[in-house]
């Protein structure tokens, strides 16, 4: 399969490229050229078949060509070592929930698969060749606010031939999202910068365009608009299909994501592109409402983010709007005749929150709340909502123990994190002491 840029300026690549550089020359989005529609065989007996089985089923459609089919299975099989079930919460109102990964967050199956893909061609090629240099490291540099750096250094725990550094902003994340990346040791490296995410970002720019330190090391990074973190994502929009048609509740079955960068939303309409009978799509906003007033107005105008409760999700600029145009041809009108939006403020999320909790009992966390509160208010007659619940409320406890006046339970494995042993170094925002500190390794 080869793969485009959404700017259509930079050269066609092959999936190793395209995992490998992340991010295409003209600085686009890739895309892959064609979606393989799945026969109407699978669907019709869809519900028969394990989550694995149907997962492995759409990897080989986006990523057979290019990976060996053992392989491919192993990978998939590999990566989803834990269920993304789907759980009632009201009449008509369903809940994908995605938190059951080691780090309680939907980002683990992404970067999970990212990772494996990724070890695959470092041993591909370090067995095609024939120079001493073989086996040699793939440093991932990833710069993170909280979140993305806990599910990318999990992912990629253990993984042979990669090493992961997770640069984060000293006292600017939460301890338990600290947790989930500081203790882990073995081939992950927690840098805790003395500055803001920005800083961070910073350094992990002007390591990749530093050529004596490129030359020193070989370096990647593992953005969340990498194909292999993004396309992966597909596999559980199909498994919730599965499981909803075996409860009789899937014929006029309506996605809610709630969006931030849009990834997630994204591998869904792909799914919807190789045949996958979703009805229509919501994408839920908190009040970062970009793409919202985009459906109303047909112009896209990114703007800075604000701060809410459901901060994954405070973005001002969402990087898959590339992908969503492209996949439609720049066309507002299938854009909206499929998705809808929805934009809710905090004091909204804190009653969805209440209301949910007291009417069902079900915890929704903040990103969470926005899809409910999005069916709720969108479903139209005869239709069955599903909503992703995108994080464990856990993740966000002080938040929500206060808006629910509860106390949310924390799972084992995020109390195991929150024992461990802090382990990392301390860096300066200066490019010269990064720099210094990588050519030493
Ligand atoms: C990343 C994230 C989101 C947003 O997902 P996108 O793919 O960026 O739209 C929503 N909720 C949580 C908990 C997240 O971590």
């Amino acid at each position: 399969m080869k793969y485009y840029s959404t700017n259509g300026k930079a050269p066609i690549a092959d999936l190793q490229k395209a995992v490998v550089k992340g991010l295409a020359e003209d600085r686009g989005l890739y895309m892959p050229e064609r979606i393989k529609p799945l026969p109407k065989e699978f669907f019709d007996t869809i519900e028969t078949k394990s989550f694995q089985e149907i997962a492995y089923t759409v990897a080989d459609a986006f990523f057979g060509e290019d990976v060996e089919a053992e392989a491919l299975k192993s990978i998939v099989y590999d990566t989803l070592s834990f269920d993304c079930p789907v759980v009632k919460v009201k009449e008509n109102i369903y809940t994908l929930e995605l938190f059951h990964g080691p780090t309680l967050a939907f980002k683990d199956v992404g970067a999970r698969f990212m990772a494996r893909l990724l070890q695959y061609f470092i041993r591909r090629s370090s067995a095609g060749c024939c120079t001493t240099a073989t086996n040699q490291q793939v440093n991932v540099l990833v710069a993170t606010s909280g979140d993305t750096g806990s599910a990318v250094a999990n992912g990629f725990l253990g993984v042979e031939g990669i090493h992961v550094y997770v640069l984060y902003p000293k006292g600017k994340v939460s301890k338990i999202q600290e947790s989930q990346f500081t203790t882990l040791g073995r081939n992950i490296t927690a840098i805790e910068v003395d500055g803001v995410f920005d800083d961070c970002q910073a350094l992990v720019k002007s390591a990749f365009m530093d050529e004596e330190l490129n030359r020193h090391m070989k370096l990647t990074s593992a953005n969340s608009i990498n194909v292999a973190r993004f396309l992966p994502q597909a596999f559980y929009y199909f498994n919730a299909y599965a499981r909803m048609k075996a409860l009789g509740k899937a014929d006029q079955m309506v996605m809610c994501v709630p969006s931030g960068n849009f990834g997630n939303i994204c591998s869904a309409l792909f799914g919807h592109e190789m045949g996958l009978p979703i009805k229509r799509f919501i994408a839920a906003n908190n009040a970062n409402d970009i793409f919202y007033k985009y459906l109303q107005t047909g112009k896209y105008e990114p703007k800075a983010s604000v701060q809410t409760l459901a901060n994954a999700m405070d973005v001002g600029d969402p990087s898959n709007f590339a992908r969503i145009y492209d996949l439609y041809g720049k066309s507002h009108e299938r854009i909206t005749a499929l998705i809808s939006g929805a934009t809710y403020n905090d004091e909204q999320i804190r009653e969805t929150m209440r209301q949910c909790y007291t009417e069902t009992g079900y915890i929704l966390d903040p990103h969470g709340a926005c899809g409910y509160r999005a069916l709720q208010e969108g479903l139209k007659d005869g239709e069955v909502g599903v909503f992703c619940e995108t994080a464990h409320p856990a993740k966000f406890k002080e938040t929500v123990d206060s808006i629910i006046s509860g106390d949310v339970e924390i799972p084992e494995r995020l109390a195991a994190f929150m024992r461990g042993q802090k382990q990392s170094v301390e860096m300066t925002k200066e490019f010269e002491d990064f720099k210094r500190f990588l050519m030493s390794r």
